[in-house]
């Protein structure tokens, strides 16, 4: 197996691409997590350097202007995410496989870089109404911020189409069954 490959995972806020992420890398022993930097606050129970590393707005765009992005979105007013040039030679320097928990736009973005090398992930909600009931039932975000990663969604959901594979996160197990599918096809291909 070529181990120089990217599974890249895209989807409006509080689709489950998280929880799919973390129980497909259970799995998967070659599956490393590409950190992002971003400027947001740690959730409770997340780690510096484990789920992002996280710094500040001024760092963030100081580091974007010298250049150590490969891709970056300000996905939330004030919000920036972006993925680290570092991080792609450190994963594949361990002989890992890249995954990518990403935006929407930088979903397209990376699968632009990575071409055939990655295979590229739109985690579907069932409906707008379950995605909000997800995201309030986390619990992680004020009304104003649930407000925010709605009205980007809707906006989000069109762009399903520019992915390889879309998987409906309906009943969690079914969603993961179908992710190893093709998950499997690509990695033997
Ligand atoms: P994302 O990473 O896409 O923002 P999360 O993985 O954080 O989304 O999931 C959002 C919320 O929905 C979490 O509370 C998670 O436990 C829950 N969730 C994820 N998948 C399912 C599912 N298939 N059925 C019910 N709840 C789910
Ligand atoms: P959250 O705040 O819920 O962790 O993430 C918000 C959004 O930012 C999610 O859609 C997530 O996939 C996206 N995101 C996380 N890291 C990156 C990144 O490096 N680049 C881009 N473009 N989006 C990211």
């Amino acid at each position: 197996m070529d181990n120089r490959k990217a599974i890249l995972f895209s989807a409006p806020s509080g689709s489950g691409k998280t929880t799919i992420i973390k129980q497909l890398s259970k799995r998967y022993d070659c599956f490393e997590f590409s950190i992002s930097a971003t400027s947001r606050a740690p959730r409770e129970g997340e780690k510096d350097g484990v789920d992002y590393y996280y710094i500040s707005y001024d760092d963030f765009k100081t580091r974007a202007a010298q250049g150590d992005f490969l891709e970056w979105e300000e996905v939330y007013q004030g919000l920036c995410y972006g993925t680290l040039k570092s991080e792609i030679e450190r994963i594949w320097n361990n002989g890992h496989v890249i995954v990518f928990d990403v935006d929407v736009m930088g979903g397209k973005n990376l699968k632009r870089f990575f071409g055939d090398a990655a295979l590229s992930i739109f985690v579907m909600p069932p409906s707008i109404e379950v995605l909000e009931q997800r995201l309030r039932s986390r619990g992680t975000e004020t009304e104003e911020a649930i407000a925010k990663r709605l009205s980007r969604s809707a906006i989000e959901l069109n762009e399903a189409p520019s992915f390889d594979v879309t998987i409906v996160n309906d009943d969690l197990q079914t969603a993961i069954d179908e992710a190893v599918k093709v998950i499997d096809q690509f990695l033997n291909q």
